[in-house]
């Protein structure tokens, strides 16, 4: 048995009402109804206040309220029970409206049966009881579109929803804003050995710290990947973002216990304050965004306030991303040679290939200026691919002079070995791209050297080695560069295939004059020596380092003892000296 149906009946005609009764009373089966019969509208809204009823049956003109006001005023209080009109004989356009106005239907005096009414109201009840549902639905669904599925937080749509508001408030109360933009730090690196679950789990457990360090009135919300917001408004003290930084910077030290493991995270944090930092969304979200990658600059685990010179910097920067883009495409960028010598026979064996920016008014650039840049934003690998190709190309022009072959060496950044880096061209793939290079200018692959530093292993280690094993198989020789300054060197001697070990110039400088660099570069000429690989020194400037390296048993020497880099014609010019000088 279901229950009765519980039916307002608001009729003030008594004849009318009567009929009604016995209408209903006639309706057979599952139909049963509850009857509360009201005259007036006043007494009508005192019942829906009261009580619940599942339709209510409504004449429109009663002594009180007369026409559609009786149902728009009906329709008020009914806070979503369905309403059936009833009407007159004639009044077939107002019953029209009354749908219209948001009654479920409408029943004619007089002239409906007990099927006809039991039937309308079933239908009314049941079709306001889909309308519900449909709402339901779509406040779960505005639930997960304004939502991040993994940690539940407030997404950037809604990030940026709240952060208005709080800006609108904020400016009209004379209160204040501060946004803080939260990054973890070496997110990637752990995502990457320890597996995405592990990674998506800390993201979920950072979330849980981040609202119990938040009061009520902030908000913390997840933007992707581990990127992280919060929203602080009111009435705030200088230091109080400071504060609530540290808070949460303390909270995400604490160690997360993931699978009964002890794993350790921190984070780097930019505040930006409104008024003072930005006058809108996008102002201060930018320099939230700017202040916590200087936060990550000074060493993460910190919070830093933006202040207007990054904003400076980051105009130069951008300025300077634009020119060295266009520089490419003009080939602005152009490489200079420097010799390296083997010590034992004083000959010419390679050429380290260094790139160079020229300005359109002859003003040549140093690659510690533009490298880093090229390498946060990509432009590293069609700048270097450019570099490897325009030094063997030079190198193959050499030979076809009748110089004796030598090496070219060119270094290649970590990011030109990674799965994805940034920028890379669709297609792009050192295994394949590389000796293409060669076989299209008929270079030898193994005149080709390419000098590679520590901070290769640093991310994608295992698609690095990979990468290199595959260049190494197909011919090209590798060097490692700048050793001994790196904290991962002696992992790199285990799995690189390579030939020679680059002693950093900080240990060649105090050679012969500091005993401890002395022990430090004799020891790694012979640790290459029994790993079957050849040392190099660089920046060798004087006599003096030239010979201590000598009596070390260096093999090569590389530095301005010898030339400095120098544009392709000159060592052109060098090497043909060497020629002339041995024949
Ligand atoms: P690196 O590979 O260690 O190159 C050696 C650097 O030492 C060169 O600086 C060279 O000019 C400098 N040097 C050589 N001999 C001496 C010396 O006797 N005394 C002193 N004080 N310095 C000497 P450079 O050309 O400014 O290049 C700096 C760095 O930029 C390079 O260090 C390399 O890491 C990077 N780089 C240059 N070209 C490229 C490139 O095409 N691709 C990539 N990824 N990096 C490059
Ligand atoms: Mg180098
Ligand atoms: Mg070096």
């Amino acid at each position: 048995m279901t229950d009765p149906i519980r039916l307002l009946l608001v009729e003030d005609n008594p004849g009318d009402a009567v009929l009604l009764r016995e209408t209903l009373r006639e309706v057979g089966g599952k139909d049963q109804f509850t009857l509360t019969h009201v005259t007036r509208l006043d007494e009508a809204l005192e019942k829906l206040s009261s009580q619940t009823f599942d339709v209510i049956l409504l004449d429109l003109s009663l002594p009180d309220a007369h026409g559609l006001e009786t149902l728009s005023r009906t329709n008020a209080s009914a806070s979503g029970t369905p309403i059936v009109v009833l009407t007159g004989n004639n009044d077939d356009t107002i019953a029209y409206k009354a749908v219209q106005e948001g009654a479920q239907d409408y029943l004619v005096k007089g002239k409906a049966d007990a099927n006809l009414v039991a039937r309308s109201l079933r239908y009314a009840i049941e079709r306001q009881r889909m309308v519900a549902q449909l709402k339901r639905a779509r406040e779960v669904e505005r639930h997960m579109a304004n939502h991040d599925a993994l940690t539940g937080l407030p997404n950037r749509q809604l990030f940026y929803d709240r952060l208005g508001q709080a800006i609108n408030h904020a400016r009209r109360e004379e209160k204040s804003v501060a946004v803080m933009f939260l990054d973890l730090d070496d997110f990637k690196l752990l995502n990457d050995t320890l597996g995405h679950e592990v990674g998506d789990r800390l993201l979920q457990a950072v979330a849980d710290r981040l609202r119990e360090v938040l009061r009520d009135t902030d908000t913390a919300a997840r933007l992707g990947g581990d990127e992280f917001t919060l929203i602080l408004y009111g009435t705030m003290t200088a230091d109080e973002p400071a504060r609530v930084a540290q808070r949460v910077l303390d909270a995400i030290a604490e160690p997360f216990q993931l699978d009964n493991n002890d794993l350790f995270a921190t984070g780097s944090v930019g505040i930006s304050v409104f008024p003072q930092d930005g006058d809108d969304v996008e102002t201060m979200v930018r320099n939230a965004d700017m202040a916590m990658y200087r936060a990550k600059g000074a060493g993460k685990n910190n919070y830093q306030f933006y202040t207007p010179a990054m904003n400076r910097e980051a105009i130069e920067r951008m300025e300077m991303e634009k020119e060295l883009r266009r520089a490419l495409e003009h080939d602005e960028i152009i490489v200079y040679y420097q010799p390296q010598v083997e010590i034992r026979s004083g000959r010419i064996t390679g050429m380290e290939a260094l790139a160079r920016w020229r300005l359109p008014d002859g003003t040549i650039i140093d690659p510690d200026r533009f490298i880093p840049l090229a390498e946060e934003t990509g432009l590293i690998v069609p700048l270097g691919e450019r570099v490897v190709r325009m030094a063997c190309a030079q190198n193959k022009a050499w030979q076809r002079a009748g110089i004796p072959p030598i090496r070219v060496a060119v270094n290649l950044s970590a990011r030109q070995l990674q799965k994805r880096p940034a920028g890379r061209q669709a297609g792009y793939d050192p295994v394949t791209t590389i000796p293409g290079i060669l076989e299209e200018i008929g270079l030898d692959a193994k005149y080709l050297e390419l000098e590679i530093t520590e901070s290769v292993l640093m991310r994608d280690a295992e698609y690095s080695v990979q990468t290199i094993s595959a260049l190494y198989d197909q011919g090209i020789r590798f060097a490692i560069d700048d050793f001994g300054i790196g904290y991962s060197s002696m992992n790199y001697l285990k799995v690189l295939p390579a030939s020679k070990l680059k002693i950093d110039r900080s240990f060649v400088r105090m050679i012969g004059r500091n005993p401890r660099d002395t022990a430090i570069a004799e020891a790694i000429i012979a640790m290459a020596h029994s790993l079957d690989m050849k040392a190099v020194a660089e920046g060798v400037e004087t006599v003096d380092q030239w010979e201590k390296l000598r009596s070390l048993h260096c093999d090569e020497v590389q530095g301005y003892l010898f030339s400095e880099p120098v544009a392709p014609n000159d060592a052109t010019a060098l090497l043909a000296d060497a020629v002339r000088k041995s024949a």
